[in-house]
């Protein structure tokens, strides 16, 4: 498919990202989960639906050469999967995918770390922890601190930490949780990412005063982009099979076909897909389709078109200054030389 002229989407997905199921513990002032949990339905992925989606990815992977990348959960916190060692051991034996799940930390025991080393799958760990101290963390996440502690003492003693990534958010930290922070990982090689945006995924988040950081978008009328190309590179899957948008549509108000009747290519380059993508990328109206996109900060209308011409914003190479300057110093002398002819 081609947007704006480039050949940009692919007839297959390169990431895949699967909800193996819908329940989280943690109750985040920053994540729509605790306010929406109840209109969702929830579950936990049947086994073999996860074959299927695992076996069918990694068919794609191999007719195009390439090494896919299969994550855990967008909504969800996976670790409360009691067999999620046999989800990640089922795709690491299939050779072809990085893998990574994401995780609050409050269940991330040592006996899960020691399995992941004992089973040689080495899943890479992306760890949300927002702030950091006890008081803080009770009131933002609704979990444990000393818990979450324990839990990361034992991870960055025993597992590799080229393999682990910790999440920060610094619109809602103190300077003394910085401190604290910067205290505990004072050894790790972990990255550390200090998030400065928080976004209201989609209007789906009420968030508290003053952290809308990027701003409560206002709906839009017409699309031109998803700015960060999400529905390019990434599928997207709830734990019954169904394919949706992106990880902004937390309360699956897209469909866009079962993974468990078609295979992931047939969803992908699926009719109601391609409907999506032809308003997402400003090809059609939507009519009566309301896309998430139409109240997400990432997407681009008229208004804010210029976030995508990026190479406005490029500074010119130093390299060429001193040539600049002397090609302009040059052509005012042709041009005053060729004036004074001119003018005798
Ligand atoms: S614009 Fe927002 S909701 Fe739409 S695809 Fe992009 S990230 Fe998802």
């Amino acid at each position: 498919m081609k947007i704006f002229g480039l050949e940009a989407r692919k007839p297959f997905p390169a990431k895949v990202t699967v909800d193996i199921n819908t329940q989280c513990n943690a109750k985040c002032v920053i994540c729509p989960y605790p306010q929406i949990r109840t209109e969702l339905k929830h579950g936990v992925m049947e086994w073999g639906l996860y074959q299927k989606i695992t076996d069918d990815y990694a068919n794609i992977c191999y007719s195009n050469r390439i090494m896919g990348e299969l994550s855990y959960c967008n909504m969800s916190e996976p670790t409360l999967v009691p067999n999620l060692p046999e989800f990640i051991k089922y795709a690491r034996d299939k050779g072809c995918f990085t893998i990574y799940f994401n995780t609050n930390g409050s269940n991330l025991k040592p006996k899960l770390i020691d399995t992941f080393i004992k089973e040689k799958t080495y899943p890479a760990i992306h760890l949300n922890i927002m702030v950091f101290s006890e008081e803080r963390y009770q009131k933002i996440m609704g979990l444990d601190f000393d818990l979450l502690k324990e839990n990361l003492q034992y991870l960055l003693k025993k597992y590799p930490h080229s393999l682990i990534d910790i999440g920060f958010f610094t619109p809602l930290m103190t300077a003394d949780e910085v401190g604290a922070a910067k205290e505990f990982f004072k050894n790790t090689k972990a990255v550390l990412h200090l998030a400065k945006d928080i976004s209201d995924r989609a209007s789906n988040v009420y968030l508290p005063q003053g952290l809308a950081s990027a701003g409560i978008p206002k709906p839009k009328k017409r699309l031109l982009a998803c700015s960060k190309n999400r529905p390019i590179h990434r599928m997207h899957i709830n734990y019954d099979g169904r394919a949706y948008l992106c990880d902004q549509d937390m309360r699956l108000e897209t469909d866009f076909g079962n993974v468990r009747d078609n295979t992931i290519e047939e969803v992908w380059n699926g009719k109601k897909i391609m409907d999506a993508l032809d308003i997402i990328y400003g090809k059609s109206d939507a009519g009566e389709e309301r896309l998430p996109c139409f109240k997400c900060e990432y997407s681009v209308d008229d208004e804010n078109i210029k976030i995508l011409k990026g190479p406005s914003d490029y500074k010119p190479r130093k390299l060429f200054g001193p040539l600049k300057r002397w090609v302009v110093k040059k052509g005012w002398a042709v041009i005053k030389k060729r004036g004074r002819l001119a003018l005798s």
